[in-house]
């Protein structure tokens, strides 16, 4: 076992770390390599029960602590995240496979993220509504609405936890958190910052285990009030039907297909240079990555032509290695679905410009690949891929494109490039996504909205939306008496 990675990583529940009641783990690799170099702790049902337990004592204290305070715990937190970011950053990379340098930026972003969430805890206002009696004052206070129970993935082991964990604590709520089994050394970490800073005991707990297991006894659970999963749009949707049935609020951030139009006045250049870097970010297992490039067919065999040189130029490796340009898919599961939806694609018509195969060796290594001539009908056209692959198709008029945007039922992010005033006002008017980015990239700073629609998923999970998702507004109306 590698010796900068634990040999267990345990559970927290009501602030202490244990092993889970029956003593079961489970292994955890480095996709790099394919070697398992830790264990992880899986909760039994006693877990699971204790763990809503100690959530709802956590909640008593938590709610009625000051926002001030609430704020001041938050921001220690978000401190010693940074203070910890490389031990932290290099176990994102142990355990997920991605570059360094993108785990450093995950674990700076996490913190910025408690950062904000921790100032906005010190800004969340009521508002006094003028009353149609004498004597009467009715006031409106947002309220946490309870206990949290949240269920996060192994793509971003900290991002996708820390924007649940900011936002519930931030609006006074605790949480129990069931983190990625692949991925639990990082998640863990981030858990201690908050315990570390002095967070009271019972306020965010730590689950692994049995995914199925712990969701449907969390939902189902009388202590939790709200639930939050980031994940496929399969497991989302059943998620979501197990909380109607319980009538607990739901957030669900699922998963995408983003479009990336390239109008003719783009400038080629300029836009492979950022989008072949975000469709490769994380081996492309990225919510929000780019994923089906629709082009202009007058400059469509440039943008072929520089996307295939980015793809080539990129150097596969460990990403602990500082010259890694792309790391490993997270495991065998992961390589096999990219590789079957790729040779779909070559089944169906669409021709290889670049990469295509599994690499040989130890690890779970993909090649970036470029697709061109890629029928509608292919299914990397209609399945969110979540791997290094860019297909990419053609349009003549600005509606086309449009049209091939609104296609699916997905509706995360989309990404446009155009100069043409007409084409950019049928842009912003037309594209039916969450989040449109057009001529950059920039989604992910925690005061902007982070959420989609349709299929990939309800409600925001950054900005001030995404507090709103964990309060409730109280009423209080009330006649002076005299
Ligand atoms: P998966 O569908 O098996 O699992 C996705 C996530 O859901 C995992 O974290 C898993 O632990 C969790 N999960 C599965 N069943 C659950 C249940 N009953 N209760 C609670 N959690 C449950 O897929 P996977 O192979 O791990 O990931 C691949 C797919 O998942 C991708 O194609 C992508 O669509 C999606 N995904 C999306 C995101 C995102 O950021 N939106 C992140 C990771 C995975």
């Amino acid at each position: 076992m590698s010796n900068e990675y634990p040999d267990l990583i345990r559970l927290c529940i009501g602030g202490e770390r244990r092993t889970g009641g029956d003593g079961q783990t489970l292994p955890v690799e480095n996709p790099a390599t394919g070697e398992v170099i830790g264990r992880v702790a899986a909760a039994t049902a006693g877990d699971t029960e204790a763990a809503a337990q100690s959530s709802a004592r956590g909640f008593r204290e938590w709610s009625a602590t000051p926002a001030f305070r609430r704020y001041g715990l938050m921001r220690d937190a978000a401190r010693l995240l940074r203070e910890r970011a490389e031990t932290v950053a290099r176990l994102i990379t142990l355990e997920q496979g991605k570059p360094l340098r993108e785990a450093r930026a995950e674990v700076a972003l996490a913190s910025d993220l408690i950062e904000w969430f921790a100032e906005e805890a010190r800004r969340l206002y009521g508002r006094v509504i003028p009353s149609r009696q004498e004597g009467v004052t009715q006031t409106v206070m947002p309220h946490p609405v309870g206990p949290t129970a949240a269920f996060t993935p192994w793509n971003f082991p900290i991002n996708q936890a820390v924007r649940k964990v900011s936002a519930a604590l931030a609006a006074g709520c605790s949480i129990v958190l069931k983190g990625p089994e692949e991925t639990p050394a990082s998640c863990a970490e981030l858990v201690q910052a908050f315990h570390d800073a002095g967070v009271p005991v019972g306020v965010v707990n730590l689950l692994y285990g049995n995914p199925a297991d712990i969701s449907s006894a969390l939902i189902a659970h009388p202590a939790i009030r709200k639930i939050s999963f980031t994940g496929s749009t399969a497991v989302g949707k059943h998620l979501a039907s197990l909380a109607g049935r319980h009538m607990k609020r739901a957030t669900m951030e699922l998963g995408g297909h983003s479009p990336v139009i390239v109008t003719r006045d783009a400038d080629v250049a300029a836009v492979i240079e950022l989008i072949a870097a975000a469709k490769f970010r994380n081996a492309g297992q990225v919510c929000v990555s780019p994923t089906r490039f629709i082009v202009h067919e007058d400059i469509a065999a440039d943008f072929t032509e520089a996307f295939v040189a980015k793809a080539r130029a990129l150097t596969l490796g460990s990403g602990l290695d500082e010259a890694t340009g792309m790391g490993p898919l997270v495991n065998e599961k992961r390589r096999a679905a990219v590789r079957s939806i790729v040779a779909d694609a070559l089944d169906r018509g669409a021709r290889l410009a670049s990469g295509g195969a599994p690499v040989d060796g130890p690890g779970y290594f993909f090649e970036p690949t470029v697709l061109v001539d890629v029928p509608v009908s292919a299914r990397i056209m209609n399945e969110e891929p979540f791997g290094p692959v860019a297909p990419i198709v053609t349009f003549a008029e600005i509606e086309e494109a449009v049209a091939e945007t609104n296609r699916l039922d997905y509706g995360l992010a989309a990404y446009a490039f155009a100069r043409d005033p007409q084409d950019l006002a049928r842009l912003r008017s037309g594209v039916e996504a969450g989040m449109l980015t057009i001529n950059h990239l920039g989604l992910s700073h925690p005061e902007l909205p982070f959420g989609g629609i349709k299929d990939s998923g309800i409600g925001s999970e950054g900005g001030e939306e995404a507090l709103e998702a964990y309060t409730y507004p109280r009423l209080v109306t009330e006649r002076a008496i005299a």
